[in-house]
């Protein structure tokens, strides 16, 4: 089904808009409105924890920025890159400054990009291969009064997979963390 995915992002970010005042994080979206086939309501699930994510694991004073564009993969042969809906891509990395290939050679299929990114607490690299694990939390052991059940990340996952899209992530303990969410416009 069509959708806007600016405007559902917008809305998921207004849902949250109290609990950014309360716990004072900057929420901010980037990107204009950009239609593409999908479910929304799966999108909406993905997007809310994502976001919902960001949230906990950010300190009061910090950022999350959302934004959403258009994006080229480059099609190659080249190591690291994703089969995605049975084509290749390859993506770019958190704050990767792109050059966008000359001639696009994947004229069929046209991809958004949706990244969210926090400044929050980060995620330590040998437990970041892991976080798309079903039950998979970073510090189980710590007594968090928000504790989820870990399956946030595996559902994004296969959802975003299941749309023809991939779905990955940055982090840098202390600094902040990077999801991005590569999805095909018409799937
Ligand atoms: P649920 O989403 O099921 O309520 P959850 O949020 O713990 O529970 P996931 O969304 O799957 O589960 O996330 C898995 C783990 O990844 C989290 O417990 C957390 O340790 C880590 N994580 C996810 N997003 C972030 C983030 N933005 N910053 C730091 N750590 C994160
Ligand atoms: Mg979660």
């Amino acid at each position: 089904m069509p959708m806007d995915l600016h405007k559902l992002l917008k809305k998921i970010l207004e849902q949250f808009a109290i609990e950014f005042e309360d716990r004072e994080i900057k929420g901010e979206l980037f990107g204009e409105s950009l239609k593409i086939n999908a479910d929304s309501d799966r999108l909406t699930q993905v997007f809310v924890n994502l976001i919902g994510n960001a949230l906990l694991h950010t300190t009061s004073g910090g950022k999350i920025k959302v934004s959403i564009g258009r994006w080229k993969p480059k099609v190659s042969s080249e190591e690291g890159e994703k089969k995605t809906g049975g084509r290749k891509i390859r993506a770019a990395s958190a704050g990767d400054v792109r050059e966008r290939p000359e001639e696009d050679n994947d004229k069929q299929l046209e991809w958004v990009r949706v990244t969210i990114e926090d400044t929050g607490e980060g995620i330590p690299t040998e437990n970041l291969e892991h976080i798309f694990d079903r039950f998979y939390r970073v510090d189980q052991s710590r007594d968090r009064e928000t504790g989820g059940t870990g399956l946030g990340l595996a559902i994004a996952k296969e959802f975003v997979q299941a749309h023809g899209g991939e779905i990955q992530v940055k982090s840098e303990l202390g600094k902040g963390t990077y999801f991005s969410v590569f999805l095909p416009i018409n799937f």
